[in-house]
């Protein structure tokens, strides 16, 4: 990995606003991979700064950085009003990098590693999602035709059970489309990879 690259992509974009700018995060959820914030590059009343922790970049929506999406590197030229060259050897000196395989920078390499895993697992995980809620869709739309016919006091008795099972299906499309709480996600896609199996082994509900 070239220096530039290492600089890029291993020092997180938040470590770099918080520690150039004066950048806000109060009153965002950090944990997701986009977000906005107020610019700390100009006098901003509304956050029109947009930070994407995946591609660990920004955008400010009002022409900061000549309108073009930004690295950390360019936190640096933006803050000290500095030049390429002379910001990347800031971010050397600051985050240890001088040696590539000293320790911080292979700490900072680790924490990469680390958010590209948890990139891809989001992306598994949205991929799961789709599916399940595919198959959701088609679960509830049955089960309604079903829940439809009924007519007598007996038919309630015996397919009343169905009522639910559409609860339980609109409670985890719920879950599923909560894009901002995974563990959530999982958990519903996990109960309902279990109900269509019992489903399946059952002979159907
Ligand atoms: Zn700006």
């Amino acid at each position: 990995m070239s220096a530039i690259d290492l600089i890029k992509n291993s020092i997180p974009i938040m470590d770099a606003l918080d520690r150039y700018t004066a950048a806000n995060f109060s009153n965002v959820r950090t944990s997701r991979t986009r977000f906005n914030i107020r610019c700390p590059f100009h006098n901003d009343r509304s956050p029109s700064f947009t930070i994407y922790t995946d591609t660990n970049t920004f955008h400010c929506w009002s022409g900061c950085n000549d309108g073009r999406p930004g690295d950390v590197i360019d936190i640096v030229k933006l803050s000290r009003n500095v030049g390429t060259k002379e910001a990347i050897k800031v971010l050397i000196a600051d985050y240890g990098l001088e040696k590539p395989d000293s320790e911080q920078a292979k700490e900072w390499q680790k924490k990469r590693a680390y958010r590209e895993r948890s990139a891809s697992l989001k992306k598994a995980i949205n991929k799961k999602n789709f599916e399940a809620m595919d198959t959701l869709k088609e679960v509830e739309r049955s089960a309604r035709a079903i829940l439809a016919t009924i007519r007598t006091v007996e038919d309630l008795d015996r397919i009343g059970d169905l009522y639910h099972v559409v609860i339980q299906i609109d409670y985890w499309f719920e879950c599923l489309a909560d894009n901002q709480d995974m563990e959530s996600q999982i958990r519903a896609i996990q109960e309902v990879s279990h109900f269509l199996q019992n489903m399946k082994e059952g002979g159907g509900a």
